[in-house]
């Protein structure tokens, strides 16, 4: 272990949003992410932490846990029994930011793709989702034409003509459809939604109750003709026993749970459970997307399309081809920032 702290150095960024994006909770058109770079013998690490203000996170908080972990992290190679003691435990994504900068750094050091280390196989990743704001009728179809190159979408819903929006992206296209309410029903209204969705050909559903009522999931996971996958339920590892009973899968996402190492271990819970995985992502750039990418021959679905939603990516390497999100299969994460050093490769 070396006795002289980390250089590095965080920089904020702020991503412009295509559309508005509303949730059934508010909406909003730029988002406020950090940039991690730690620097170790000519090698430099990138992450992202996309701060959640749900959980009571912003571009501040999460600044100033970088700079705690920081400033008490030494070793930069095995660093992961020293970041699982100082990781600030309330700001995850801030976490998440170092976690992803340290293992760019530990791959890139060995010179190969972060993914390899683990011995996954991008081939095996599935297609994303795109995700379908909230929106009016005629909105939501400009929006489903505009994605028709995806296999999946993700229909944000919430709103009292819930139905009026599914029923016409459905008329609009023939893709796979996935709903997420992000809490906005009551268990009256999920029980007599469900079957709706079934008719308009819906896969799954996501989060249809608030993240705190499991027994009323467990309720409705009895006579569900849909799988229901958890996402505000489900922020941690410890979450994950609990949730077996109430939902058939979980949407896991770096930014909730603090990284790729973390993450890992909460894909092995949720097999062990019996669980189906999704990874999800915020609205972030390329790099902190790319970072779910690696790790996404791992699971069931990917709701990957972070990067996608905003117009002023600064990182560029991750790769989109008929629907899927692939890694460039450059060292360590596979991304970087497209002001400093130019290289082949098109951004998603
Ligand atoms: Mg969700």
């Amino acid at each position: 272990m070396t006795s002289t702290a980390l250089r590095y150095r965080v920089r904020p960024i702020e991503l412009e949003l295509k559309h508005t994006f509303r949730l059934s909770r508010g909406a909003s058109d730029r988002r406020h992410n950090l940039v991690v770079e730690i620097e170790s013998e000519g090698l430099v690490g990138y992450g992202e932490a996309a701060p959640i203000p749900r959980y009571a996170q912003d571009a501040e908080s999460a600044h100033r846990a970088i700079d705690q972990m920081l400033s008490a992290l030494q070793d930069p190679i095995d660093f992961e029994p020293e970041l699982s003691r100082v990781a600030v435990a309330d700001q995850p994504a801030a976490v998440a930011a170092v976690d992803m900068a340290l293992r760019d750094l530990q791959a890139k050091r060995q010179g190969v793709p972060w993914y390899q280390t683990q011995g996954l196989d991008p081939e095996t990743i599935q297609p994303t989702s795109f995700t379908i704001g909230l929106d009016c009728p005629e909105v939501v179809v400009q929006k489903v034409r505009e994605a028709a190159g995806f296999h999946a979408l993700k229909v944000k819903m919430g709103l009292d003509n819930d139905r009026e929006i599914l029923a016409a992206a459905r008329r609009a296209t023939d893709q796979r459809l996935r709903v997420d309410a992000n809490e906005g029903w009551t268990l009256h209204d999920a029980q007599q939604r469900l079957d709706q969705l079934v008719e308009l050909g819906v896969e799954l559903v996501e989060q249809p109750l608030p993240a705190g009522e499991l027994a009323a999931m467990r309720e409705l996971k009895r006579t569900s003709p849909l799988p229901l996958f958890a996402d505000e339920s489900v922020q941690s590892l410890e979450d994950i026993p609990r949730l077996a009973e109430a939902f058939d899968g979980v949407n896991i996402k770096l930014m909730k749970c603090g990284g790729m190492g973390p993450a890992l271990e909460m894909i092995a819970a949720a097999r062990r459970h019996g669980l189906q995985v999704m990874l999800g992502c915020m609205v972030e750039s390329s790099l902190g997307i790319s970072a779910a990418v690696q790790l996404s021959p791992l699971v069931d679905f990917v709701d990957l399309d972070g990067n996608l939603l905003i117009r002023n990516d600064p990182f560029g390497g991750l790769e989109l081809h008929a629907g899927r999100l692939l890694p460039s299969g450059q060292p360590g994460l596979g991304v970087w920032p497209l002001d400093a050093a130019p290289r082949q490769g098109c951004t998603a």
